[in-house]
């Protein structure tokens, strides 16, 4: 196992993760309620962590995760949306409701 990610933002991390899936690329989360739990910032200095499973895929996973990070710093954050299940007001940085943990409904995939 191969560490090759790691972030305050726990969903960061996951989003990092559902991206590599989708390349095929097994990975596992470490530390993942290391932010989650603590809420603005966590107690201990332990950020969740992406792990590859494969040695093999290290190179890959970090290469699309140098890429997405470029996408992202490029790319203005969305417009804000409305959740359509809880109604709450979600800033366009989130691809999440924060509130109820649903996806943006028009969220580009990146
Ligand atoms: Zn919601």
């Amino acid at each position: 196992m191969k560490l090759v990610f790691d972030h305050i933002d726990f969903t960061v991390v996951g989003h990092l993760q559902s991206v590599l899936e989708s390349e095929g690329i097994r990975t596992e989360i470490r530390n993942e309620g290391a932010s989650r739990a603590a809420g603005e910032l966590p107690i201990s200095e332990v950020y969740p962590e992406l792990w590859v499973l494969d040695n093999a895929d290290e190179a890959r996973a970090k290469s699309i995760i140098r890429e997405f990070r470029e996408a992202s710093n490029n790319t203005p954050p969305g417009p804000d949306w409305t959740c359509p299940v809880c109604k709450e007001h979600v800033e366009g940085v989130f691809s999440e409701c924060w509130n109820c943990g649903t996806p943006s409904p028009d969220r580009p995939e990146v």
